[in-house]
């Protein structure tokens, strides 16, 4: 195996191939056999670096009109000869490139680990059976079943299709999905055109297929042209580009205005340089240099603690968004409910039997209406028939593992099989018996399943499981009571799956027939709607409980404003009882409380009634996926923030559309997360919710840190201002200022990024994605903090030159002065609406940290030689110290005041809007 022969592998016949990787297409490869490759071929995953390259990322750093003018005063202030200036600025322009470029960095590396996390599996068949593996297990050899909205793990060549279509556009480019099929073509047929092939990285759109892996991990062409492939994640986000349209504008101001003080200085008789300084000074202490970094990291934060949370945020802007969404969609089966199916009733022969027992464990009895226990003996024909059918056209498995029965694969399907052993039927020997020759899988669209069995020496059987609608579509006539074919009565049937639904159960239908072997073809299932050829063999209604965090998540969503809706393909029934459990309501009980629309109802609808539909109507039955994208569509006509969840590949279109689409981590297909901004690693609602919460806390940091920085500048450049109007000394140099600024970002701004949620985060309505992010009230705040800032460190630099001090003491008060108000305004911001005296004191122990370390460093800015020598400081008294210390808990003071007033006003308002 060691060279495994480098074949143009397209060009072999089957058996050949299979041959040169010695495998069998229906037994697969040994457990032996697996372990040696794996030591040959390592693990199936890309290795190669992928992303930008690290020292250009660096460069990018600089990439930022601020950066610029500050590349401009060192080499000004070189000019002038002034060079600890010149080298200082310099070296603040570097530390805030390295701290840019690491936390990017992070922030990146934080969602690439996000995406390993959401690892994708591929089914095989080993040792003669069918397993589900993690695809990075895969070696050359093994034989991989493929299906709709599975992730080609490796490359394969396909020696089974059923309509395969593979959409290759991530490695061809080409966006029409590829026909795929079993052919031998010849050797210089290009890579586009391997129609016998499957590449890694490509998804599977429709159909389903089986193909032998003969490429892994490196070796793939995917592997191949890996580096090509720039896999870098955006940190883009609608709020970043607001920021940066904000930093233009910004630079235009603050270059205005040095231009004017440059102009004012020299009118009054300073110097050139000074003026320049000045000029100069005022820009970079104008710049918020801190801001783009730290929106960032803040961003990224929500990341990881959304991801603790089990949502896997897959594109930045999410995280955001997720916080102002007006509409959740969601699926029933498995999001809103537990996806633990069991069958509790049975409707065969036209008898009624209830089952008992809990979960997937075999345990329990099957019971007639009279109360009489069936023993395996006793089952009646047309029971067995019911319970075969469930049995044999069913993908799934029902596994013990440490005492708990699970399911691998679907749960629907797993209920199925649990009562069948109920009754005693054996499912090895069964299968056995009647070896499976074909297959149609299940899928959303088609609403049924269907498989050709062998039967007896001259006839197979069809058998075929799916919705009411659809099975009975296909059915001439039923099985009675003694297991004849006799008449099809639908109306009774459809009666009593209506009675089962309205209990909340989902309800399958079955239904099979003999044909010749010579005849026997699955295809014509497709077109059996017009031609009913089959017989009815009964239902099976199981039970799927609400999940109790569901609940208890959508009362939530519902106080903070946002409506829930259900979309689901089960019967209009089954969804309406189990909405009415969950709590899922019409927005507008006027409209009939507990509607319901069904897919054919929205078909018929005209654009303008589907408009209306879409928000009065809360629950959504026998929805197919294009209808999903239709109630986005319409949703967002309305400016609603719409997520949506989906896990079938014809999905995908309603994920992308949708502002949050949703995918689910196990039971959604890799094609609809592909799609996804989001993945849910736990499939349940309450997810959804949490991870809204957890974008309003971001939203709300980020408001929190950009009121808090802003004036930190503003009051800088006021007091430079002023000091030039009326041509005083400047009480602040460009490298204190630039100290200033990059300290207190790093050291305090930062720490609000970890706040953690306000306690009345769910139930305020969902912000607006139009509104700007500063509310008339914080400019407010911004300008009144400016303007103590102003008063503080211009009387303070004042009155320190009034008694005769250094103009590097006096220099030191102001600077330090910042430094004392800016910690305060911390802990201000840290409610922006909330008493600070409210919020409890250590629940962001980080703002402590923070305070802590700002306080060392200015103690070393003050008190160290070398910081004296580099930034013309000087050493303060005790007497200033307290002078400042009074004046920031002033601040304090007023600012929680102000605060207060605030509330007030708004309460009052409120309260007259209740008399109103
Ligand atoms: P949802 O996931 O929203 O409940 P689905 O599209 O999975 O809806 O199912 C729609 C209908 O298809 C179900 O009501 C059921 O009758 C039928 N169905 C579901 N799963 C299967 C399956 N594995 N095989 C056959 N029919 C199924
Ligand atoms: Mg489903």
């Amino acid at each position: 195996m060691q060279d495994l022969p480098k074949h143009l592998w397209h060009n072999l016949p089957e058996e050949d191939a299979l041959a040169a990787l010695k495998t069998d297409h229906h037994e697969g490869l040994s457990h032996d056999q697996v372990e040696e490759r794996r030591r040959l071929f390592g693990a199936n995953s890309i290795s190669a670096q992928q992303g930008i390259h690290p020292f250009k990322r660096f460069l990018l750093q600089f990439h930022n009109p601020l950066i610029y003018i500050l590349l401009v005063a060192v080499g000004v202030t070189f000019l002038l000869a002034e060079y600890i200036d010149s080298a200082v600025i310099l070296a603040v322009v570097l530390a805030n490139a390295i701290i840019g470029f690491v936390q990017e960095a992070k922030a990146e590396e934080a969602i690439n680990s996000l995406k390993s996390m959401l690892s994708s599996e591929a089914t095989v068949i080993r040792d003669g059976q069918r397993q589900t593996v993690q695809a990075t297990e895969l070696v050359p050899g093994d034989i991989v079943l493929l299906a709709s909205g599975d992730k080609v793990p490796a490359d394969m060549r396909l020696f089974k299709c059923r309509d395969l279509q593979v959409d290759e556009s991530a490695l061809t480019g080409e966006s029409v999905a590829v026909q795929k099929e079993r052919t031998q073509l010849e050797q210089d047929t290009v890579l586009a055109d391997r129609i016998n092939m499957a590449f890694a990285g490509t998804l599977a759109t429709y159909g389903s297929g089986a193909g032998v892996v003969i490429a892994t991990g490196d070796d793939t062409e995917t592997g191949k042209i890996a580096d090509m492939i720039s896999q870098a994640v955006s940190l883009d986000t609608p709020l970043t580009q607001k920021i940066k349209a904000f930093s233009r504008i910004l630079l235009i101001v603050i270059l205005a205005l040095a231009a004017i003080t440059f102009g004012v200085g020299l009118l009054h008789g300073q110097t050139w340089v000074d003026t320049f300084i000045a000029a100069v000074a005022l820009s970079v202490a104008a710049i918020p240099e801190g801001l783009p970094a730290v929106v960032t990291i803040t961003l990224a934060i929500g990341v990881r603690r959304m991801a603790l949370r089990n949502a896997i945020i897959r594109k930045l802007p999410a995280v955001e968004t997720l916080g102002s969404t007006t509409i959740i969609c969601s699926d029933k089966t498995g999001t809103l409910t537990e996806n633990q199916m069991t069958v509790q009733k049975i409707m065969a022969g036209g008898r009624l039997y209830e089952v008992s027992g809990s979960g997937y464990q075999p345990e329990g009895e099957l019971r007639t209406q009279d109360d009489h226990t069936l023993q395996p003996d006793t089952v009646p024909e047309p029971l067995h028939q019911c319970l075969l059918t469930g049995l044999l056209c069913n993908d799934s498995r029902v596994l013990e593992a440490e005492g708990q029965w699970h399911v691998e694969g679907d749960p629907t399907e797993g209920a199925l099989i649990t009562s069948a052993q109920k009754a005693g039927l054996d499912r090895s020997e069964l299968e056995r018996k009647h070896q499976r020759l074909d297959t149609i899988p299940f899928e959303s669209d088609r609403q049924y399943m269907a498989t050709l069995h062998r039967y007896t020496d001259d006839a197979h059987i069809m058998l075929i499981k799916g919705s009411l609608e659809q099975v009975l579509a296909r059915c001439q006539d039923a099985l009675d009571s003694a297991g004849k074919a006799s008449a099809l009565d639908s109306e009774t049937i459809t009666k009593t799956a209506d009675q089962f639904a309205d209990q909340g159960l989902r309800v399958l239908a079955f239904a099979a027939r003999t044909v010749p072997t010579d005849t026997a073809d699955l295809n014509s299932l497709e077109q059996t709607e017009n031609e009913p050829v089959l017989t009815f063999l009964g239902l099976q209604a199981m039970i799927d409980p609400p999940r109790e965090e569901a609940i208890q998540a959508v009362a939530t969503c519902q106080k903070a404003g946002i409506d829930v809706k259900m979309i689901t393909g089960d019967h209009a029934l089954t969804a309406r009882a189990i909405a009415g459990q969950i709590g899922i309501r019409n927005p507008d009980p006027e409209g009939g409380e507990r509607q319901v629309l069904t897919g054919r109802q929205l078909e018929q609808m005209t654009d303008h009634e589907l408009l209306d539909a879409a928000e009065r109507v809360s629950v959504f039955a026998r929805v197919a996926p294009e209808q999903k994208l239709k109630l986005v569509t319409a949703l967002q006509a309305h400016r609603h923030v719409v997520a949506m969840t989906g896990d079938g590949v014809n999905d995908a279109p309603a994920l992308k559309k949708a502002d949050i689409g949703v995918a689910m981590g196990i039971a959604g297909t890799e094609v609809s997360k592909e799609a996804a901004d989001m993945v849910l690693t736990d499939d349940n609602f309450a997810t959804i919710e949490a991870a809204v919460e957890e974008g309003r806390t971001v939203f709300d940091n980020l408001v929190k840190f950009i009121t808090w920085i802003l004036p930190t500048n503003l009051g800088q450049g006021l007091v430079i201002m002023v000091a030039i109007l009326i041509s005083a000394t400047l009480p602040v140099l460009p490298v204190q200022a630039l100290w200033l600024n990059m300290t207190t970002a790093v050291f305090l701004g930062l720490m609000l990024a970890f706040e953690p949620r306000e306690a009345g985060i769910m139930t305020r309505p969902p912000r607006s994605p139009d509104s700007p992010i500063l509310s008339g009230e914080m400019i407010g705040r911004i300008v009144s903090v400016s303007t103590l800032l102003l008063i503080g460190a211009f009387s303070l630099f004042q009155w320190a030159q009034a008694l005769g001090e250094s103009n590097e003491v006096a220099r030191t008060l102001a600077v330090t002065l910042f430094v004392v108000v800016q910690s305060v305004f911390l802990l201000n911001c840290r409610s922006l609406t909330v008493s600070l005296f409210r919020t409890p004191a250590f629940s962001n122990p980080w703002i402590w940290g923070g305070i802590a370390t700002m306080l060392l460093v200015q103690l070393a800015y003050i008190y160290t030689p070398v910081m004296n020598t580099l930034f013309q400081s000087a050493p303060l008294t005790p007497l200033h110290w307290a002078i400042m210390l009074a004046y920031g808990a002033l601040v304090l003071l007023l600012i929680e005041g102000e605060k207060a007033l605030w509330r007030h006003h708004k309460n009052r308002n409120a309260e007259s809007g209740k008399v109103e």
